[in-house]
């Protein structure tokens, strides 16, 4: 299959790799449709670099159609469409069991003082190859994919894997009281749907601080108060562009 790989500092590559196969009678093979492109994996072409080998797959934001199942799942049959979440959990651990998936004791990297193992991030996060491929393995078959319905197209679902989760959490950890407001410092994709998870859940006021006029002009769409760096904190500005 084709799959991105790391090849070294700023240097990524798609290249021509074996075909995942199922190694575990849990595992299944999906054929990936779409993958999302993280903020995270810039520090992979950077200072995560010494964690990397030449070769490794990249990618943890994936979600496609389920090829190939191992002999015990049962959760999932080939053809089934799945969102990928980017946390490798296997669901049945003490941690899985609090909802602390990213906690994951199956698959914690005790040897990096880690949490658990991530698709396509480094050894740090358990060296697992990702999603950024035409074809991914994944463990955990009958507890980690994420059904969701055939019809619409994949970018209403593909944010499962990662940014809707963050962003969610975000505002979860803000605890935003009745009424209450939140700013929103930055409004790429994470600052964005965060901004609009808060709207969601009732907050009455959101901000949103970037510098970028797309960006602004999207997060205001959502209803939040937009504030231009370039016009309310020159000072700041200087600060976040050096
Ligand atoms: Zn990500
Ligand atoms: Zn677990």
């Amino acid at each position: 299959m084709r799959a991105l790989t790391y090849q070294g500092k700023r240097d990524v590559r798609v290249e021509t790799v074996p075909d995942p196969r199922i190694q575990d009678a849990t595992d299944i093979i999906v054929r990936i449709t779409s993958s999302g492109i993280c903020g995270s994996d810039l520090h992979l072409c950077e200072v995560l670099g010494p964690y990397l080998d030449p070769g490794d797959i990249l990618g943890h934001e994936p979600m496609g159609i389920v090829e190939e199942v191992g002999r015990e799942v049962t959760g999932v049959v080939p053809g089934d469409r799945v969102v990928i979440p980017f946390n490798v959990s296997c669901g049945h651990c003490y941690m899985c069991g609090q909802g602390l998936h990213s906690q994951c004791e199956t698959t914690q990297v005790r040897e990096r003082g880690m949490g658990a193992s991530l698709f396509g991030f480094t050894k740090l996060y358990g060296q697992v190859p990702g999603g950024q491929a035409e074809y991914l393995r994944v463990p955990f078959g009958n507890d980690l994919p994420i059904k969701v319905p055939d019809g619409p197209p994949d970018d209403r679902f593909v944010f499962l894997s990662d940014v809707l989760p963050t962003a969610w959490q975000a505002v979860e950890y803000a605890d935003i009281p009745p009424g209450g407001s939140v700013t929103v410092l930055g409004l790429g994709p994470i600052g964005a749907m965060a901004a609009r998870i808060a709207l969601h859940r009732g907050a009455d006021l959101v901000i949103g601080v970037d510098l970028v006029p797309e960006r602004l002009d999207r997060v205001s769409g959502y209803g939040a108060t937009c504030l231009d760096l370039r016009r309310y904190g020159k000072n700041l500005g200087a600060a976040v562009r050096d």
